[in-house]
């Protein structure tokens, strides 16, 4: 069980809407930073750590910023997520470039910001040398394809467009070092959204005995192994949060047993976790203005699918408490809606809720929960709709806004 919680009382979030207006993204800096302190130190037993916080979850550079003072790197996968990673003073090799279908563009300022360049495939060696030339580190994304089962939201490896296969991987290793290519790492990325502690610590060991085969067979000694993103969140309150420290010391079991007998013991272990980082720590906020009773009871809120689509495109489940409510009877049951001409356009279908009052002005705030990574970052503007800005709760209890909300001149600013 996950108690789910909110960090502002009813009296504080509608002081806050008054000034704000509904709706807005919340996110709690102090909550995120304690996250990847202990994140850090679940990881601090192996020889290095570093988690590149993957910039597509929460492309704020407030937020990048925060977790660059945890000593978190960024994942990026496009140019404007390095524009961002660089902008929030992440430098160099704390940058991770994992793209796919890469242009030649995005190699070029890869290279020009210093980032280690995670290639896709094994033709991007060549496409690299030639368009913005092969760097002193390279590492190498590795799809292990019939060896591992991918989770539900990623797919199977075996139909996944991402990566070398293993016959590739060791001929690309060999193929770098012969280019010269000095220092090098390995990546793989098989799940998304997965709570299974014991599916991460395997992807370790998937990753530890290649990197041991890498060694027998090429004589490189890998400086780092990036297990890659997709640590799950309980985004339901009977879900239970991946332990990290019986993650960590699961991964130390199997790197001790594979990794220090292959003579790889300094190998550090890094990953690019977002969702995990940033999700529970954020929250979108919105008002319920309209009620209506047809077949079904339906809430309207002042926010759409357009600010928040896990709800629309997974059928995911977000929690929703509703503001000074939280121990109110759940009396009712509501399918809550935003004003998008979409009939996905849904945050909760069929959902036990409290009852809610209705109203542009006074009626009740609802709580979307665990929206803090591929929340904001997700929104698009089908419909003409213009999405909502972002605040941040400081420690001091604070509140400031990191983004503003779109204006109708911003959709238009593209038009000849
Ligand atoms: C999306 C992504 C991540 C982050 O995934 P989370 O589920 O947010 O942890 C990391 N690495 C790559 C390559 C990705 O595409």
């Amino acid at each position: 069980m996950t108690k789910k919680t909110f960090p502002l009382s009813k009296t504080e979030l509608e002081r806050a809407a008054k000034e704000f207006i509904t709706p807005f993204y919340i996110y709690d800096e102090e909550a995120i930073r304690k996250n990847a302190r202990r994140i850090n130190a679940a990881f601090s037993i192996f020889p290095s750590y570093i988690n590149y916080f993957a910039v597509k979850a929460m492309p704020n550079p407030v937020i990048l910023n925060i977790l660059r003072e945890e000593g978190f790197g960024a994942d990026c996968s496009s140019l404007t997520e390095l524009l961002l990673a660089d902008m929030s003073g992440i430098k160099g090799e704390n940058i991770m470039f994992t793209s796919n279908e890469t242009p030649a563009a995005e190699y070029r300022k890869a290279r020009e910001l210093g980032a280690v360049i995670n290639l896709d495939d094994i033709t991007h060696i060549e496409f690299l040398e030639k368009t913005a030339g092969l760097p002193e580190m390279i590492s190498i994304r590795y799809n292990p394809g019939p060896l591992k089962m991918g989770n539900s939201i990623i797919g199977n490896p075996v139909e996944a467009k991402y990566g070398f296969t293993r016959e590739q991987t060791l001929e690309g290793f060999t193929f770098l070092k012969k280019k010269g290519v000095k220092r090098f790492a390995l990546h793989t990325m098989v799940a998304s959204n997965e709570l299974n502690t014991l599916y991460h610590i395997e992807t370790g060991r998937l990753l530890f005995e290649l990197a041991a085969e890498i060694k027998q067979k090429t004589g490189i000694s890998l400086e780092f192994v990036n297990l890659g993103g997709g640590v799950g969140i309980p985004y339901k309150p009977e879900d239970e949060a991946v332990n990290y420290e019986e993650l960590t010391a699961g991964l130390k079991k199997i790197f001790d047993a594979i990794m220090v007998p292959a003579g790889l013991g300094n190998t550090g272990i890094h990953t690019e976790w977002g969702r995990a980082i940033t999700g529970p720590y954020g929250w979108l906020i919105t008002r319920a203005i309209h009620r209506k009773d047809t077949y079904r009871k339906y809430i309207g809120v002042d926010a759409s699918m357009a600010d928040l689509m896990r709800p629309a495109m997974y059928g995911a489940y977000h929690h929703i408490s509703v503001a000074g409510k939280e121990d109110a009877p759940p009396t009712e049951i509501y399918d809550v809606v935003g004003s998008l001409c979409e009939n996905c356009d849904k945050f909760a279908v069929q959902r036990k809720l409290p009852a809610i009052e209705t109203d542009e002005i006074s009626g009740d705030l609802l709580i979307i929960h665990d929206a803090g990574a591929h929340g904001r970052a997700m929104g698009f503007n089908y419909n003409g709709k213009l999405r909502c800005g972002e605040l941040i709760l400081r420690a001091d209890g604070g509140i400031s806004r990191i983004r503003r909300k779109e204006t109708p001149a911003d959709l238009f600013a593209t038009l000849v």
